[in-house]
C-alpha cells in the first residue's frame, strides 16, 4: 500500500495531546475521532463532547485528572452524533451530571435507524466501511480524515447518557461552577448543533461546524440531506463571535482571531461557491453525473489546507446538493426508464464483442492504470455473471489502486473494506 502522501500527512493533526487553550481550558486531541475538552470552574468543571468510545473517554479523563480533581459537574453535547456522546458515562463518574443538548438533539443517524422499515443494516455497513472498521493500520486505514486511525473500540457507544437540560432559545446563557457560557444554536453539519462561546477567554467551541477538511456536506455512510446555506449562515454567525482560540470537534484547535477569520470565511465560502456553481448548472438542466465532474472550489480556496478533501469531497456535496433540492432524477427522459445494471451488461457486452474481448479491454485499463474504467467494465461482467471470477479479482486490485491515489479518507477506507468484502466472495 502507498496512500496519499497529503492524507498521511493530515495524520500530524491526531497526535495525541491535552492542550491548555486558555487559563484553565483544555483541549484533548488525538485519543478519540473527537475531541474532549475541559473547562475547570470555582467548584467543578464543564465537560464539552464524550467521545464515541468508554475507553477514549477512560484515557482522556485520566489525562485531565492529571490536571484538577474537581467533579465533572455538566457535560455539553455539540451535536448529537455518536462520536461526541458516548463516553458521557466515564465522565459522569459515580454522581449524575447535568447534560445539556439541543432542544432538536437527535442524530441523523437515528433518523436512518427509526424510519420503518429502518435500512439499518445497509446505513452499518456502509458506516464500516466507511470508517474502515477492520482494516489494518497504518498500512490500510492511514486516518478517519478529522481523526486518528489507531483509536481505542472498547465501548464504543456505551457510554450515552440522555440529556437532562435541553436548550430551546437561539442563545441561552448559563453559568455553572462559576463559568459563564453562551450556548448558541448553530445548525450546520447537523441541524442539533450547538456551539459554546466562553466570552471572559474568547474561546469558541465549534462542534463540527469546522475542521480542518472541506466539511462533509454528505456522508458516504448515508445521510438525509445536509442543509448546505444553514451551514453557510452559521459561518458567519461564527465568525461574529470573533473568537481568539476555535476550538473543534475535531482536528486541532486554531489559535489567533485573524487566523479563525480566515478559515471560517475561507469555509463558507467553499459552501457557497459549491452552491452557486451547482445551482448555476442545474438551471442550464445539467445532471449530477455531469455537475460532479465540472464544479470546483477555485485555486485559491482548493489550496488551503483546511479545505482539503480529507473527509468531505466536493463532487460527493454537489451529488447531495442535487440530490437534496430536486430528488433522484437528473431531468434526462432516458433514466426515466433505465435498463437494469443485467440487462445494460448483457448489451454493452455483446457491443464490446463478447465477454472475452471485454476482459482484454478491462486488462489493459488495469495496465494503463484507468483503475474507474476497470471498475466499471467489471462491474458489466459480474452483472452479466461471465468471467465473474477474473472481473471480481481485477475490480479488487482496481479498488486498491484507486484508495492509493484517493486523499478522502472515508473514500480510502469505503474502497478498501469493499475490496476485502469482495475478496472474501471468491474463497
Ligand atoms: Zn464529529
Amino acid at each position: 500500500m502507498n496512500p496519499n502522501p497529503e492524507l498521511v500527512a493530515q495524520s500530524q493533526q491526531f497526535e495525541k495531546q491535552v492542550i491548555e487553550l486558555a487559563p484553565g481550558v483544555y483541549g484533548a486531541v488525538g485519543f478519540a475521532a473527537s475531541n474532549v475538552y475541559m473547562l475547570i470552574g470555582d467548584d467543578g468543571a464543564v465537560i464539552i463532547d464524550t467521545t464515541e468510545t468508554t475507553k477514549a473517554a477512560e484515557n482522556i479523563k485520566a489525562e485531565f485528572r492529571k490536571i484538577t480533581d474537581k467533579p465533572f459537574t455538566t457535560i455539553i453535547y455539540t451535536h448529537s452524533h455518536r462520536d461526541h456522546i458516548s463516553g458521557a458515562t466515564v465522565f459522569a463518574e459515580e454522581g449524575q451530571p447535568e447534560i445539556i443538548a439541543s432542544d432538536n438533539f437527535e442524530s441523523d443517524l437515528v433518523v436512518i435507524e427509526q424510519r420503518h422499515p429502518a435500512p439499518g443494516k445497509a446505513l452499518m455497513a456502509r458506516t464500516k466501511r466507511q470508517f474502515g472498521m477492520s482494516l489494518s493500520f497504518p498500512d490500510e486505514r492511514v486516518n478517519l480524515g478529522i481523526g486518528p486511525g489507531d483509536r481505542p473500540m472498547e465501548g464504543m457507544g456505551a457510554g450515552f447518557m440522555a440529556p437532562t437540560l435541553h436548550i430551546t432559545d437561539d442563545k441561552t446563557t448559563i453559568t455553572r461552577a462559576g463559568i459563564t457560557l453562551e450556548l448558541v444554536k448553530a445548525p450546520g453539519e447537523t441541524p442539533d448543533h450547538i456551539v459554546v462561546w466562553l466570552k471572559d477567554k474568547e474561546v469558541l467551541f465549534s462542534g463540527d461546524n469546522f475542521y480542518s477538511s472541506f466539511p462533509n456536506l454528505y456522508a458516504i455512510r448515508g445521510t438525509p440531506y445536509r442543509d448546505f446555506n444553514a451551514w453557510a449562515d452559521t459561518l458567519d454567525l461564527l465568525l461574529g463571535f470573533n473568537a481568539k482560540v476555535l476550538a473543534p470537534g475535531h482536528t486541532m484547535p486554531v489559535i489567533g482571531a485573524d487566523k479563525i477569520t480566515g478559515v471560517l470565511s475561507d469555509y463558507r465560502d467553499a459552501i457557497k461557491h459549491v452552491v452557486s456553481q451547482t445551482v448555476e448548472g442545474m438551471n442550464k438542466q445539467l445532471g449530477p453525473d455531469v455537475l460532479a465532474h465540472s464544479v470546483s472550489l477555485p485555486d485559491s480556496l482548493a489550496n488551503k489546507p483546511h479545505l482539503k478533501e480529507f473527509y468531505g469531497k466536493v463532487s460527493w456535496s454537489v451529488r447531495a446538493y442535487f440530490a437534496g433540492t430536486l430528488g433522484w432524477f437528473d431531468g434526462n427522459p432516458t433514466n426515466l426508464g433505465s435498463l437494469s445494471p443485467q440487462q445494460r451488461a448483457d448489451k454493452t457486452i455483446r457491443l464490446a464483442g463478447g465477454a472475452d474481448s471485454m476482459l482484454v479491454s478491462v486488462k489493459k485499463a488495469a495496465q494503463d492504470n484507468d483503475h474507474q474504467w476497470v471498475l466499471e467494465l467489471t462491474d458489466h461482467l459480474i452483472a452479466a455473471d461471465k468471467h465473474t471470477r477474473d472481473a471480481k479479482t481485477m475490480k479488487v486490485a482496481a479498488l486498491r489502486a484507486l484508495a492509493d491515489t484517493e486523499i478522502n479518507a472515508t473514500g480510502r477506507n469505503y474502497y478498501l473494506l469493499s475490496a476485502k468484502e469482495l475478496e472474501d466472495t471468491l474463497d
